[in-house]
């Protein structure tokens, strides 16, 4: 996939530092399933530069995913902020002086989907859970078998 999140290495000699500062649509992140999808756009910014041996990029992150609410399956949308990401790779890594800084990118944004979420303050179908799993617990489950 051919995208913008480039870092021209030979335009970092000499303690140079590169910018970042990107609005993307959320098309690379190329997740799109029925509990995780991404519709509104990434902003990125930041900036890369070498130290030593090594190109670190390092990025804050602001977008939104959309997570199904935990309890009653309700599309939910999650901000995410990544404050910030840090990634580092060897320059001998890089081939063709050129690193696309997408997968790490993904990759952050992807691990900071909370696996738990929850519409509103609090779910209104949550009582009604609470009341299910309050009246199953007053019964034993081996009742019967204990009167035999
Ligand atoms: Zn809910």
């Amino acid at each position: 996939m051919e995208t913008q999140l480039k870092i021209y290495i030979d335009r970092l000699s000499d303690e140079k530092t590169e910018k970042i500062r990107e609005n993307l649509t959320p098309d690379f992140i190329d997740v799109d399933e029925e509990d995780l999808q991404f519709r509104a756009p990434v902003h990125i910014e930041g900036q890369a530069y070498i130290a030593e041996s090594h190109l670190i990029v390092q990025l804050k992150i602001e977008t939104e995913a959309l997570i199904p609410c935990s309890i009653c399956n309700q599309k939910v949308t999650v901000p995410l902020k990544i404050n910030p990401l840090y990634h580092t790779e060897e320059l001998s890594n890089i081939r063709g002086q050129i690193y696309d800084y997408t997968p790490p990118l993904r990759e952050g944004i992807l691990l900071e989907v909370p696996t738990y979420v929850e519409c509103g303050e609090n779910c209104p179908e949550r009582e009604k859970i609470k009341n299910y799993l309050s009246e199953g617990n007053q019964q034993f489950p081996f009742a019967d078998l204990k009167e035999n």
